[in-house]
């Protein structure tokens, strides 16, 4: 059955009048001839549903923690949204990605608002809050953040105008637009601004991130956009939200007494995670510290415009900010370039040259009054801001971010948490010619946007007391998060305990609509015939599928090489990761008829191509996570220590989800058919292969060519 969609309501059905909802049985709701199969024209009834239902109602009723695996198809977003009404109760409902959250508040919520209340009266698309009072019956309150990045700051947009930091006609014309657009807003949501380009730095420069906030003390505060949300969302029943706004909000709540305003959510009683597998990554990503050069030059800048646009008359703080400058750029120039330990140095298997930063005891033997020195600029800066008499509020913020900014750095320094890595990523950026600065002596030269990075090894501990054991119920739920029939992995992962848990069995026929194969004989992933053999085998696959395949590589270099080897061999249109923004690529892909896109990982998940289009996956290796990585080496480092095995309790079962979420790209309805590929025979050769093949759905297995070609034979027939 489809997504609901508001053009599928009929307006035939009675809506459940308000006083009954609360005695309105999820049988009543999703059962045969129940409101559901009125509301629907494409009704049909699925059992997981109701059971995943169920498990929603019994949690929140029992103030307990659950977690289900629903399968693509089960609908379970009406499973977990019917509940949440009926509850009453406030609850944050948090997604991995944009299209969900888009898909819950544009349309699962207003479907089922009608169904269970009638039609509402028209609101404003895109308005922040839906559901507005109605005289007849009860309205749902809804609210759809986004993190502040998306908000505009009108205390920045104000102070900017007139300023002659503009930089080029463009941005003059682009800063008019906003100027425009802030009139007659009412969100401040730049996903209105159409006509402004994706990535101009002038909206890095006016965003509502909470870095630059001053809160309350802001003049804009009682018509900012970020005090209008957080206003809608403490009136709200359902928040809804993605994962990364909130970790965010958990880790500045943590850190509450230094940034008391930042939070944005409301207190709530239940939280549901939907695309929960992605919980330990963002998790992970918001409880580090890091700190990099363009921290430092960030606040510097800020801090020149400040002393500037407030007249604060300081020659010593001008000459201190080009001595901080001069420091920060020398320290880390300094830095290493790659871990000594690692023998390949900087890999470039790893992203973004991330490696560990083992010996930082060693690197302060050597270039310790260089941090020292470093430091002590800073906390100079600290108290000559101090000084400052009648200080203007944003010499307040800065205050602020000058002492975090040094704690910040010794932390990653000097402190030895022991659940803690260490580690440091060179990202490309701004080359030192571009950013103007001299070199002395050569060293300069390598100092271009370095990251220092302190990250939990272990959120567990974190997550629990921050997340499990303050809410009364979490809800986990995504169409991956089993290995094994179990949740063993992610429970450990997550640190939680106690919780009631359930898998949705799936309402797909997986084994009709799809055919698994894995070539026998193909050399070992790390053959140096590998590539090779493996563009062979992909060129066949394609011809037989004709095309309308996602081949996903687990690194780049693998996928060019085999996009390369093929160009002028195919006679589909090839799309590569890469050559245009992934919406664009993905709309490219569905319009144009045959394509074969070639991607790595960040096509893996959140992609859904529905239909004949996209009728084959091809994956070339088993998506073990970079072991030379520093959080993964931390991590595997950790378990071994602990007396576990990292590899079959920490690799393999991370490589199951991984792998269920790339085959999951394929099957996404009932009409859905095709072939799904692992390129990787180790599969069937490695004991371990076991796990992965009992954790996939049940799809048609075959390292029989001919099967696949028969599979295809009989749609060429249809
Ligand atoms: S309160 Fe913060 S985000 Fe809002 S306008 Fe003021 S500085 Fe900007």
């Amino acid at each position: 059955m489809p997504e609901p969609t508001q053009s599928a309501v009929s307006s035939a059905a009675s809506p459940v009048p308000q006083f009954e909802l609360s005695r309105l049985s999820l049988y009543q709701f999703f059962g045969p001839g129940g409101v559901l199969s009125q509301r629907h024209p494409a009704y049909e009834f699925r059992r997981g549903q109701l059971a995943m239902a169920s498990a929603v109602e019994e949690a929140i009723d029992e103030k307990r923690h659950l977690i289900v695996e629903a399968g693509t198809g089960t609908g379970k977003t009406l499973a977990y949204l019917l509940p949440i009404i009926k509850s009453g109760k406030r609850v944050i409902v948090s997604t991995g990605t944009k299209n969900l959250q888009e898909q819950l508040f544009f349309k699962d919520v207003p479907f089922l608002e009608r169904a269970l209340f009638g039609d509402a009266p028209e609101s404003k698309p895109g308005a922040p809050v839906s559901g507005a009072e109605s005289q007849a019956a009860k309205r749902l309150k809804v609210c759809y953040m986004k993190g502040r990045q998306n908000y505009l700051c009108r205390k920045k947009l104000y102070d900017l105008t007139g300023q002659p930091i503009l930089n080029g006609l463009d941005e003059i014309n682009e800063f008019r637009t906003l100027l425009d657009w802030d009139k007659e807003t009412n969100t401040g949501d730049r996903a209105e601004l159409t006509t402004l380009p994706e990535n101009t730095p002038l909206w890095g420069k006016l965003n509502a991130s909470a870095e630059h906030c001053i809160g309350s003390k802001c003049t804009e505060f009682e018509r900012c956009f970020i005090t209008a949300m957080r206003r809608q969302a403490a009136e709200s029943d359902i928040i809804i939200v993605n994962h990364h706004l909130f970790f965010a909000d958990l880790s500045v709540k943590l850190a509450a007494e230094k940034a008391p305003d930042a939070g944005v959510l409301p207190s709530a009683a239940c939280v549901i995670f939907d695309e929960a597998h992605e919980l330990e990554d963002v998790a992970t990503s918001y409880f580090g510290v890091s700190v990099s050069n363009l921290k430092v030059d960030d606040l510097l800048r800020d801090l020149e415009i400040t002393i500037r646009d407030k007249k604060v008359i300081s020659t010593d703080l001008l000459q201190l900010s080009g001595r901080i400058r001069e420091r920060s750029q020398f320290f880390f120039s300094l830095l290493p370039e790659s871990d000594p330990q690692r023998p390949e140095g900087r890999s470039s298997t790893v992203p973004d040259g991330r490696f560990a930063f083992h010996d930082r005891t060693e690197f302060l033997e050597e270039f310790g009054s260089e941090f020292i020195g470093l430091k002590n600029v800073i906390r100079q800066l600290h108290s000559e801001l101090q000084a400052i008499p009648n200080k203007p509020d944003e010499v307040h913020n800065l205050i602020r971010r000058t002492d975090e900014l040094h704690a910040q750095l010794s932390f990653l320094m000097e402190s030895h948490e022991k659940n803690t890595v260490y580690w440091i990523e060179r990202r490309g950026g701004r080359s030192n010619r571009q950013r103007g600065v001299t070199t002395e002596g050569g060293k300069f030269a390598k100092a271009e946007n370095v990251f220092l990075q302190a990250t939990p090894i272990d959120v567990s501990a974190i997550l629990r007391q921050s997340l499990f054991d303050r809410f009364e119920s979490i809800v986990l739920t995504s169409a991956t998060l089993a290995v094994a029939n179990g949740f063993d992995y992610i429970k450990s992962r997550l640190g939680l305990e106690g919780a009631r848990e359930l898998i949705v069995p799936s309402h797909f026929d997986y084994e009709s609509q799809a055919i698994f194969y894995v070539p026998p004989d193909m050399p070992g992933p790390r053959d140096a015939n590998f590539a090779a053999q493996a563009t062979i085998r992909i060129r066949q696959l394609l011809e037989i599928t004709r095309g309308r395949a996602f081949c996903l590589f687990t690194s780049h270099a693998q996928m060019q090489q085999v996009h390369d080897a093929l160009l002028g061999q195919l006679d589909y249109p090839m799309l590569l990761q890469g050559s245009a923004p992934k919406t664009a690529l993905i709309e490219q892909f569905r319009s144009t008829p045959n394509a074969v896109l070639f991607a790595t990982s960040s096509f893996w998940q959140g992609v859904d191509v529905q239909g004949e289009q996209l009728s084959c996956v091809i994956i070339d290796k088993i998506p073990f996570a970079v072991p030379s990585d520093p959080i993964v080496q931390a991590r595997s480092q950790a378990i071994d220590e602990s007396g576990g095995n990292s590899f079959l309790d920490f690799s393999v079962p991370a490589a199951v989800i991984t792998l269920k979420q790339g085959f999951g790209r394929l099957i996404r309805s009932l009409n859905d058919r095709g072939l799904l590929v692992l390129l990787d025979n180790r599969i069937l050769k490695m004991r371990y292969g076991k796990v992965f093949v009992s954790s996939l759905p049940a799809y048609t297995r075959t390292t029989d060519l001919r099967k696949v070609e028969e599979f295809f034979g009989c749609t060429h027939d249809e």
